[in-house]
């Protein structure tokens, strides 16, 4: 046995495992209380329509400023979200706090918008996922059509069991999206059973569009063959206006990228909207 526990302890003092380890804990601990301290944000990034170029929605992404100035991107803290559970209270928290900010967008004067909240696996996967979306709805009175759930493709493998799910989503009047569209393993011809609004064309395609035919190739069949099921295509990740022009080109319904904004804070958004979009309540 002390051989054993002699072993165990060796195994712990690996120094590199042990800052690991260490770190993980620590992260998880104050990202079990980044909720009650308030250090969570949401960023909204712009989505333009092409045809005519016009701001017609935000997608919303989640920042956690986790104390002294120190922000961590959701690359770095979903995947232990999702891990811990952590991701159901998070989530929660991201489609409510996206929806207040879109009702009172509404009410200052601002024409609708449609409002994309990023959903993990494991809340798509979540039993009273449906019954959650329609309590906030009814909590902060943001009309549904207006909001969009995005999900990865790994998320439908399951074809039956996702189809009925968005199925009722669609039901309460809630728009769904296949984010980082291209990436995962579904195919263009499943898509089809599947009740979705939008296809968001991942943006490992579109940054080398210019230059790499395998990726221009990919990106016309999919908006051809999205196209032809009656789903609208948005490009991820548009940082010029050689991408943008190809898009335009090859009749891309939408674009989202740095090239027309980058994630900012809700006044940040706002002040852009005045620009494009005058408000309607003040005259
Ligand atoms: P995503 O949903 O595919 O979001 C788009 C990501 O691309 C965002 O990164 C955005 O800042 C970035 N991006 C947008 N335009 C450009 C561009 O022109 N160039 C480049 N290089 N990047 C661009 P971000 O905000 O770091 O989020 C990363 C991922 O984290 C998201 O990818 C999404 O999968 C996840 N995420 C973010 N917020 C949430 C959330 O509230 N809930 C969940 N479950 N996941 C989230
Ligand atoms: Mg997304
Ligand atoms: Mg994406
Ligand atoms: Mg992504």
């Amino acid at each position: 046995a002390a051989k054993e526990a002699g072993k165990d302890t060796y195994a712990l003092y690996n120094p590199q495992s042990e800052t690991k380890d260490g770190d993980r804990i620590l992260l998880e601990n104050d990202l079990r209380k980044s909720l009650e301290r308030n250090e969570l944000q949401l960023f909204y990034q712009p989505q333009v329509s092409l045809f005519p170029t016009r701001r017609i929605g935000a997608e919303a992404l989640l920042r956690w400023n986790r104390g002294h100035a120190q922000w961590i991107s959701p690359a770095d803290f979903i995947p232990l979200a999702e891990e811990t559970g952590l991701i159901l209270p998070i989530g929660e928290w991201v489609i409510r706090t996206a929806c207040e900010q879109g009702k009172r967008w509404i009410d200052a004067g601002y024409e609708p918008f449609i409002m994309a909240v990023n959903l993990s696996p494991r809340q798509f996967r979540q039993q009273n996922l449906v019954e959650l979306v329609r309590d906030i709805l009814r909590d902060t009175g943001y009309p549904p059509e207006y909001l969009e759930l995005e999900i990865t493709e790994g998320m439908t493998l399951d074809v039956e069991s996702a189809s009925e799910k968005m199925r009722q989503l669609r039901e309460l009047g809630v728009q769904i999206s296949i984010d980082d569209f291209g990436t995962g393993y579904s195919s263009l011809n499943y898509l089809k059973r599947l009740p979705i609004s939008r296809l968001k064309v991942d943006r490992s395609f579109v940054r080398d569009i210019e230059s790499d035919l395998g990726d221009r190739d990919i990106v016309k069949a999919i908006i051809s063959m999205a196209h032809n099921l009656k789903i609208t295509v948005i490009a991820e990740g548009v940082e010029n206006e050689e991408q943008l022009s190809f898009l335009q080109e090859n009749d891309c319904d939408e674009v989202q990228g740095y090239f027309f904004g980058r994630p900012v804070p809700a006044d940040e958004f706002e002040r852009g909207m005045d620009i494009q979009n005058v408000p309607r309540g003040g005259e």
